[in-house]
């Protein structure tokens, strides 16, 4: 694994592109994948520090509303998961401790990360590889139907290894279960199973599960429906921008996060039935750097540079492969 290129603002966030070893055709190696890291400013990055990695070369899952489905070419070996964290260690603090408060680790970048087996072993490995006590690992998943095994191990890592410091969130995106398979294109599991695996995970400690809704123009969320199946005291609720994606744009998805009487309306509904709700609204600039959600690989890929909000910090240090 090489780095071929980064973008980004040192005080914000900046974006790796990164390709593999694995995967050539005609010579040229076709296994892409970025990875971030990314600050909340004011906070320096002593106090929160955010990597976000990628866990697929694409996605499978392909959903309406992602850039990362563009192109799916298989899964990372464990190496290659640990090469970007590594890389992003080696750049900030070479001498493998990390002083942060808070240094969280995403696996969310490209890629649903039930889909693989070797991010449980990465997240084995990490408390001995790093000398870091505000490491706190990021889980963001679509609830995938035959990755059972995934989430057993995890279940046992998480309990094993970081008892109180861990994020799990399921995306979910609309409580409609029609939409739901629209904007999330493959056969996931139930409420009902999202729910028991959320109370046994809290049951091992730390934080609430967290329910993603990014708000989309059209996409209904009741929170009736979600007080029947989801625990206020174990599950909370985060809504967030649909962010800029080129396939977003492509697919006619608009946000309706920017409206004030939405939001309101939304997060009220949710608060009256006992939730509590957040708020996620990234940095403008993230958007610039392409650092929240969208695919700079598949933007390379596409040579599409039409997003007027997204996408538009120059490129350096590209290595002509
Ligand atoms: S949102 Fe997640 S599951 Fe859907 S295509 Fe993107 S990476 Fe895959």
């Amino acid at each position: 694994m090489r780095v071929i290129a980064e973008l980004g603002n040192d005080d914000v966030a900046n974006v790796y592109i990164a390709e593999s070893e694995t995967g050539r055709k005609n010579g040229i190696r076709t296994n892409k994948i970025e990875f971030v890291e990314a600050l909340k400013p004011p906070f320096p990055r002593e106090r929160k520090w955010v990597n976000i990695v990628s866990t697929l070369y694409g996605c499978p899952v392909q959903c309406p509303i992602c850039d990362a489905g563009m192109n799916y070419r298989g899964k990372l070996n464990s190496d290659d998961l640990l090469f970007q964290i590594d890389y992003l260690v080696n750049k900030r603090f070479p001498d493998g401790i990390i002083p942060c408060d808070q240094w969280k680790i995403q696996f969310s970048r490209m890629g649903e990360p039930a889909f693989n087996m070797a991010v449980i072993d990465v997240l084995e490995s990490l408390p001995e590889r790093y000398k870091a006590p505000g490491l706190m690992p990021s889980i963001s998943t679509v609830a995938p139907e035959s990755t059972d095994h995934f989430f057993e191990r995890l279940l046992v890592v998480k309990r094993q290894l970081y008892p109180e410091k861990f994020q799990f969130q399921f995306s979910v995106h609309s409580t409609d279960e029609e939409v739901r398979r629209q904007l999330i294109p493959c056969r996931t599991w139930d409420f009902s199973k999202m729910a028991r695996y959320g109370e046994e995970f809290y049951s091992t400690g730390g934080r609430k599960i967290t329910l993603n809704f990014a708000l989309i123009d059209g996409v209904p969320v009741n929170a009736d429906k979600l007080l029947k199946y989801f625990d206020p005291d174990i599950f909370l609720i985060k809504l967030t921008p649909l962010n800029p994606t080129l396939s977003a744009e492509t697919n006619e998805y608009s946000s309706k996060f920017d409206s004030q009487i939405e939001l309101e309306l939304i997060t009220g509904e949710l608060k009256s039935k006992g939730f509590e709700v957040i708020h996620s609204l990234g940095e403008l600039e993230e958007n610039a750097i392409g650092s929240n959600c969208g695919q700079y690989v598949s933007m390379l890929e596409k040579n599409n540079t039409t997003l007027q909000d997204a996408y538009t910090y120059p490129v350096n240090n590209m290595i002509n492969t």
